[in-house]
């Protein structure tokens, strides 16, 4: 193993003398502070004294300056690094797997500038969206990235995973709020790409390291799309006889070149049992959720009112709209204590994204799948919703929780991995890509070639070792050796 060859002595005092004493852990602290993210079995692991994360140790630099000198160290040892924003990811992405440095990026969070006559504005990476988001409140802008984890999840962490959040039907994934970005290559040197509207100068490396966990450099600011602040909310709630129809009253909104803010369709069983308990409303049949936003309220209402009639024309029964109220100040309560699952459960999500020719089988065969692949013993519950829109497909995302599960990790674990090979095999074989906005990471990386073939992961491999010929940025990760 790479960590067994480190000096940690050496690698400690060059880190200190990078960023200073009160910014580097050595081995002991760095192992518990950065013992697992948010995937479930990173938990579990860590939790049964088996930590998939191993650092060697750890540095938080302060700025842009450092994060290259310790990039050229990790070079010059040849030890793995890992970049850490938040620590928020499900798949497991941020660990420290191979051991080696995990290079915190919170404190590399300035708001750099704001550019008032563009709506633009350079952040640094490490932010959290939350902290972000409050900034900008006060000024009367919004960032329009509201993961659930906005407490935790950082601006580059988000880039890191092609991040998503609840408004993005209307103002789109992390790739469409990212404009452009300066990021630390795997050999230590700071690359800024263009920032303007569009271009022709070569192909585009800021989507190149969007989505790239970390694999391909360390993104360190970014300029991004602001907006300013609605000054109107329009919710309405309607429920479906069938899933089939409620679907098809999305796409029609989305095809249209309608465009809902947040358009949230849940299936009869997680309306009843997910979407209820936030609502503190009685559902029980297939359930949408939406809202229109803008500054100019006439507009609003126009939009709005054309998607429900569209809701209508499909049978669509129209609920009180203080539903959608309530899920919009409730919409974050869910992923705190009590809601959120804990140990002995298992838990995790398949989402999964395809175009609407074949979403309505993705979602069929990927809870089948998930369902038929857990014996009835584990009293498996499947909460599944199509949460985010595009104008020609949507995402499902399907949450399976098992209350307790085998108290063997061994055994836990491939009961977790046999339901959601289940669940990715079905969804790929229907026409689906293997996940829609939390990543890759460790969890779905043995479906890597499935997704892209031995041709498209070489293309992917070449890339990677031709920017980081020694491979020091979090080797093995996609699925790249
Ligand atoms: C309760 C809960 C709710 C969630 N809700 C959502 C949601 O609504 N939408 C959503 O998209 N996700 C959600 N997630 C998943 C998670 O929050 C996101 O994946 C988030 O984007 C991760 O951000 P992070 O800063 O925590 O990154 P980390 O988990 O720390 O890292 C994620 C990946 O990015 C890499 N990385 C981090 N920073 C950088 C950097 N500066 N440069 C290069 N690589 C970097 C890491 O190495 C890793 O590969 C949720 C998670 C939880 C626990």
């Amino acid at each position: 193993m790479v960590a067994e060859r480190i000096d940690h002595a050496a690698v400690i005092s060059r880190l200190t003398a990078i960023a200073g004493a009160k910014n580097v852990l050595a081995q002991p602290e760095a192992r518990v502070k950065y013992a697992h993210d948010q995937y479930w079995y990173a938990i579990a692991a860590a939790a049964a004294g088996q930590p998939l994360s191993r650092p060697d140790a750890a540095i938080t630099p302060e700025t842009v300056e450092q994060v290259a000198a310790v990039v050229r160290l990790a070079n010059e040892l040849n030890i793995p690094l890992t970049p850490w924003g938040g620590g928020s990811g499900v798949q497991g992405a941020a660990n420290a797997d191979r051991g080696g440095i995990v290079l915190d990026t919170r404190k590399l969070k300035a708001i750099r500038h704001i550019d008032e006559l563009s709506l633009t504005c350079t952040v640094e990476a490490g932010l959290a969206c939350r902290d972000f988001e409050a900034y900008l409140n006060e000024r009367g802008l919004t960032f329009t990235h509201y993961p659930a984890s906005t407490e935790w999840a950082t601006i580059g962490g988000s880039i890191g995973a092609r991040g998503s959040g609840v408004l993005s039907s209307k103002y789109g994934k992390i790739e469409d709020h990212v404009l452009s970005v300066e990021f630390v290559t795997p050999t230590g040197e700071i690359v800024h790409t263009p920032a303007v509207p569009r271009h022709a100068a070569g192909p585009e490396l800021t989507q190149l390291l969007i989505g790239s966990e970390g694999t391909l450099g360390v993104v360190t600011a970014a300029v991004v799309k602001l907006r300013r602040l609605p000054t109107r909310r329009v919710f309405g709630v309607f429920s479906f006889a069938s899933l089939e129809e409620g679907a098809e009253a999305g796409r029609k909104i989305m095809v249209s070149g309608l465009r809902p803010a947040v358009l949230r369709y849940y299936d009869a069983y997680a309306a009843a049992h997910s979407l209820a308990r936030a609502v503190e409303t009685p559902l029980t049949s297939p359930t949408m959720v939406l809202m229109f936003d803008g500054e100019y309220p006439s507009l609003v209402n126009t939009e709005a009112e054309t998607a429900f009639s569209i809701c209508r024309q499909h049978g669509g029964e129209e609920l009180p709209a203080s539903i959608g109220e309530t899920w919009w100040d409730r919409r974050y309560v869910f992923y705190y204590p009590p809601y959120a699952p804990e140990l002995p459960s298992i838990w995790g999500t398949v989402d999964v994204v395809a175009d609407f020719s074949h979403i309505n089988a993705v979602y069929h065969a990927t809870t089948r799948a998930i369902r038929e692949a857990a014996g009835p013993e584990w009293n498996l519950s499947l909460n599944t919703h199509f949460s985010h829109w595009y104008e020609w497909g949507s995402m499902i995302y399907a949450r399976m929780k098992i209350p307790t599960g085998p108290a063997d990790l061994a055994e836990a674990k491939a009961l977790h991995d046999k339901i959601i090979k289940a669940g990715v095999d079905a969804a790929l074989a229907a026409g689906a890509v293997i996940n829609d906005h939390h990543g890759v990471g460790l969890r779905l990386q043995p479906f890597m070639e499935a997704q892209y073939g031995s041709a498209g992961m070489n293309a992917l491999s070449q890339i990677k070792h031709g920017l980081d010929p020694k491979n020091i940025l979090c080797p093995g990760k996609l699925g790249l050796g």
